[in-house]
């Protein structure tokens, strides 16, 4: 897994979407890349595509939901690399889609806490301390829904997200002197499994949301999540990035 002093990231939620075109985007640049994902068969597909398969990269299984597999791949992680450069906290789930709070399943609530805003604060606790000797870039995948409510993601993935934004603020003043940078991406509708399972052949339709009048394709936020972990943007932390097509300009 080690290969001289090459960058080394951790890309969570990484065998599809955005978190698949984070991990190709840092390989592409000469990272090695950890992809995690829960589904053994889409990371070994993944893994066998390009540019993964002539890379030093590997795919790791690991519901970042449960705290033993959390542990088992952090344990993996100090004991292969000792340290880490880039972590992009990407794993979440969407929730109850169109559900009203009254309504809303109270295990579809913790399930989506327990991912997007726990799974990534469990996440952190080990990544800062893999980067405290020699600095680091850490980027959370959060989403419009971290700045204003969520029309169609209910209340479990707009708190979850804007409880993310606060994560992210918190922890980089914490970890601002000592090298580590932590920011966050706000995409908008993206092009995505999530989305195509919410809005079916519908999804298109909603690129009207975004002034620039079309959807977000997740390259486009793994372009600004790249951005963020480079030395080009060695002076930016704290950051919430809105990936939205201009939305939040309205
Ligand atoms: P996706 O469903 O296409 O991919 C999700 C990835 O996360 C998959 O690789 C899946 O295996 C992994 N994952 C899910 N649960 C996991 C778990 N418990 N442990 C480990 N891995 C797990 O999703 P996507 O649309 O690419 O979303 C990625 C991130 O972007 C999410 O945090 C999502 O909230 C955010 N986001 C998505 C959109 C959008 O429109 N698609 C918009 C804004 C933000």
């Amino acid at each position: 897994m080690t290969t001289g002093n090459k960058r080394r990231a951790l890309v969570t939620g990484a065998t599809e979407g955005i978190g698949l075109a984070c991990a190709s985007a840092l390989v592409r640049v000469g990272v090695q890349v950890l992809l995690v994902g829960r589904s053994t068969a889409k990371g070994e597909r993944a893994m066998a595509a390009a540019p993964f398969a002539a890379s030093d990269s590997r795919f790791y299984a690991a519901d970042l939901a449960q705290a033993d597999d959390l542990r088992r791949l952090f344990d993996e992680i100090d004991t292969r690399w000792g340290r880490l450069d880039i972590a992009i906290n990407n794993a979440g789930i969407d929730g109850a889609s169109f559900t009203p709070l009254t309504d809303y399943p109270d295990e579809a609530w913790h399930q989506v806490m327990a991912l997007n805003l726990t799974g990534v604060y469990l996440c952190m606790k080990r990544e800062i301390p893999l980067m405290m000797s020699s600095g680091g870039a850490i980027v959370n995948v959060a989403s419009i829904a971290g700045l204003r409510a969520s029309y169609t993601g209910g209340c479990a993935y707009t708190a979850s997200k804007h409880g993310l934004l606060g994560l992210t603020k918190s922890a980089a003043l914490e970890y601002a002197r000592h090298g580590i940078r932590i920011n966050a991406v706000c995409p908008g509708l993206v092009r995505t499994a999530m989305s195509e399972a919410v809005f079916g052949d519908k999804l298109d339709e909603h690129g009207d949301l975004h002034p620039l009048g079309r959807l977000c394709e997740a390259d486009e936020v793994a372009a600004a999540a790249l951005w963020l972990v480079s030395p080009a943007a060695s002076f930016i932390t704290g950051v919430s990035l809105p990936v939205d097509g201009g939305i939040m300009a309205g």
